[in-house]
């Protein structure tokens, strides 16, 4: 008896048509680059997946955080005889002595001789003649034990769920500005499982803005890594263009006009790279910069969709979020960050493009986005 993984994926994969041979293959070649540094070895049976080898459990660690991958399962992989896979299923039903179970089998195999009902019902009534104290529960069973039939059988001995969404890289990119905060990252594992490649940019206002401030942002970035393999990571200057909105700008504009630097800079970086889209952490009425007229204004100098996966999301789903993906005790921790520093004590909460516009004749716009850009930093993650 050996064991392996079973590899489930989403099913939106499947319904892929003609382009699903594309999916799969995507997402097999992103497993096998998390794992390249470790022993392990790839089967296939009747279109199933399987992944053996020494260390399985952490096999299951890496893969488990790979975008597609739904579910992993410990199987035992045995010969598809009927005597072997009574033993396997009775050995593993007395490990886990629950009070009730029942028996769900799936033939892929139409070659063996018996129906998954007739399997079902021979294993059930063995488990049943061989333990005490043990009941069939069709609709409430404490264990479900699962049997697969195909080139060889498979008994479930363990199953853990994996992240979903869509193979990486298979769905377009997008520049994700990623601050310090809580939100920046969650949005971009939003988009990255949904397959979108992420590429950064981080406005780091130096001096006012610390070197560790920056390394907290390279910090998040590798973490995103471990979901989605190499991030590029772009470090853009940003102190000279709030220098120049706060000389010549009114106070209770500063943020949006900001705001609309940032979107610049990230479209015209996207162009540059020859990336689709921009992404964003912000959610609606969050703060004064996340009013629907303010997200208006800032999306006007935007030349690309702009995706805001947390939207419609409260704070504390997106907390959630990101303490399950790792990046909240990093997001939280206290260092300053380009808006916190030049916050005009009342924002404008209701922007109008006109007067926005009108504002921004006294600004250099291109100077100071071609200024920003030449000085951009590529940090590979
Ligand atoms: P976050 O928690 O992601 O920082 P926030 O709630 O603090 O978001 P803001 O600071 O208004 O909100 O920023 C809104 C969005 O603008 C962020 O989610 C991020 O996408 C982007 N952003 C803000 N500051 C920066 C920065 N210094 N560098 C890159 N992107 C930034
Ligand atoms: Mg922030």
């Amino acid at each position: 008896m050996k064991k392996v993984i079973l590899v489930k994926y989403a099913s939106e994969i499947f319904l892929k048509g003609l382009n699903r041979n594309k999916f799969e293959k995507k997402l097999k070649d992103n497993i096998k680059k998390v794992l390249k540094d470790i022993d392990y070895k790839f089967i296939m049976d009747q279109n199933r997946w399987f992944i053996g080898g020494e260390d399985l459990e952490g096999i299951i660690e890496r893969v488990k955080k790979v975008f597609g991958v739904s579910e992993l399962c410990i199987v035992r992989m045995i010969p598809a005889e009927m005597e072997e896979i009574k033993a396997q299923c009775l050995e593993i039903m007395k490990e886990v002595s629950p009070e009730t179970f029942k028996v769900e089998t799936k033939r892929a195999d139409k070659r063996f001789p018996m129906n998954s009902m007739e399997v079902s019902r021979e294993l059930g009534s063995f488990i049943l003649s061989n333990m005490e104290d043990i009941k069939v529960d069709v609709n409430k069973p404490q264990h479900v034990l699962q049997v697969e039939i195909r080139g060889n059988a498979y008994v479930y001995e363990k199953k853990v769920k994996a992240v979903g969404g869509m193979p990486y890289g298979m769905n377009g990119s997008t520049m994700l500005m990623l601050s310090g905060g809580i939100d920046s990252p969650v949005a971009g594992y939003l988009v990255g499982r949904r397959g979108v490649e992420l590429n950064c940019v981080y406005y780091h206002s130096s001096p006012y803005t610390s070197e560790r401030a920056k390394e907290k942002v390279k910090d998040l970035a590798k973490i995103l890594s471990s979901y989605t393999g190499r991030i590029n990571l772009y470090v853009a200057p940003f102190t000279n263009i709030q220098m120049s909105i706060i000389e010549k700008c009114r106070e209770d504009e500063l943020t949006i006009i900001m705001r609309r630097f940032m979107m610049r800079l990230a479209c015209e970086l996207a162009e540059i790279k020859g990336i689709a889209s921009v992404t964003t952490g912000e959610s609606v009425g969050q703060v004064a910069s996340q009013t629907m007229e303010a997200l208006i204004v800032s999306d006007d100098v935007s030349d690309r969709p702009v995706f805001r996966p947390l939207i419609a999301m409260d704070k504390n789903d997106i907390m959630d979020i990101a303490k399950e993906i790792g990046t909240f005790e990093t997001s939280i921790l206290p260092y300053e960050d380009c808006c916190t520093i030049f916050v005009p004590k009342h924002p404008k909460t209701k922007p109008r493009l006109k007067e926005i516009m009108k504002s921004e004749e006294a600004l250099d716009i291109e100077a100071l986005v071609k200024e920003a850009i030449d000085n951009t930093e590529l940090i590979v993650l």
